[in-house]
């Protein structure tokens, strides 16, 4: 299954497959974050709507990871 990533460093977008780890190519192979946006969606939209929607979405990912911050701190704590 095709999804859509985004990297969370320098807001790279592209698709890959879901059953492998998609890492950034232009930043030392960070690994990128699996969006919501559904391929076809992807493959309509122009290369400046892309980019647009990778700036939105890690602007709202910031955003959500700051209000679980807490959460996530107790969770890597569990994982060691
Ligand atoms: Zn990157």
């Amino acid at each position: 299954m095709i999804r859509v990533y985004v990297c969370p460093k320098c807001e790279a977008i592209k698709v890959g497959s879901r059953r492998k780890k998609v890492v950034c190519y232009y930043c030392d192979e960070t690994p990128m974050l699996i969006t919501e946006l559904e391929f076809l969606e992807y493959s309509e939209m122009l290369p400046e709507e892309r980019q647009e929607y990778a700036r939105e979405w890690m602007k709202k990912y910031r955003e959500k990871k700051k209000s679980v911050k807490e959460k996530e701190h107790a969770d890597e704590e569990q994982k060691g």
